[in-house]
């Protein structure tokens, strides 16, 4: 049996396209029309390709599986920027150059392949690291600010007994004084006032 070998380029979006996906044809058109565009988007996929059905691809049908399982549970990724490879053909390229010439093709996402095209691609991670850097600042703030909601409910236990323990002390003192007093009047009022003086 002949396996069909795969055959790459990439159009002006910056999308790994098959020479030899029965679609290319269609994937070639210009000026596309927004349905075009959407019908595309579904389509370039080794998936919607026959030699994918037929198991006739250099890449056989249970690895292709296998390498869109793994691209969906995003264990494979973008060198430059981490994000997830959106599409499936961009890794069957870099994988076919590896088994076929030995050259590992870095793995990089339509965006960052436009943005190296255009020498973009400096600013706009820098621009992505601002935008990460700030919302890193905003959740460091936000888990000490649940920290400190965490142990409002301890500094408020912690100054309630000590204030409890306080106002009981004081208390107890007045408490105290009120009996002694009670008691030393009954005294004076017994042993020392005179019988008919007032008080
Ligand atoms: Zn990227």
């Amino acid at each position: 049996m002949k396996f069909i070998e795969p055959s790459f380029e990439i159009d002006n979006k910056g999308r790994t396209i098959c020479k030899n996906h029965n679609y290319y044809q269609f994937f070639k058109i210009p000026h596309k029309t927004v349905y075009q565009e959407r019908q595309l988007e579904k389509i370039l996929t080794c998936k919607a390709c026959e030699h994918y059905y037929n198991n006739d691809c250099f890449f056989p049908k249970r690895e292709i599986d296998l390498i869109e399982r793994d691209r969906q549970k995003e264990r494979i990724k973008c060198q430059l920027c981490g994000n997830r490879i959106h599409r499936l053909l961009t890794i069957v390229q870099s994988l076919y150059y590896e088994a076929k010439f030995n050259v590992k093709v870095p793995l990089i996402c339509c965006d960052c392949h436009l943005s190296l095209n255009d020498q973009s691609f400096m600013q706009r991670t820098k621009l992505r690291l601002v935008g990460f850097m700030i919302s890193f600042l905003i959740s460091i703030y936000l888990i000490f600010y649940f920290f400190i909601t965490l142990l409002s409910p301890t500094i408020f236990i912690i100054f309630g007994l000590m204030f409890l323990i306080f106002w009981f002390s004081t208390s107890m003192k007045d408490i105290k004084k009120i009996f002694y007093l009670r008691e030393g009047r009954k005294y004076y009022k017994k042993f020392i006032s005179q019988p008919n003086g007032k008080k």
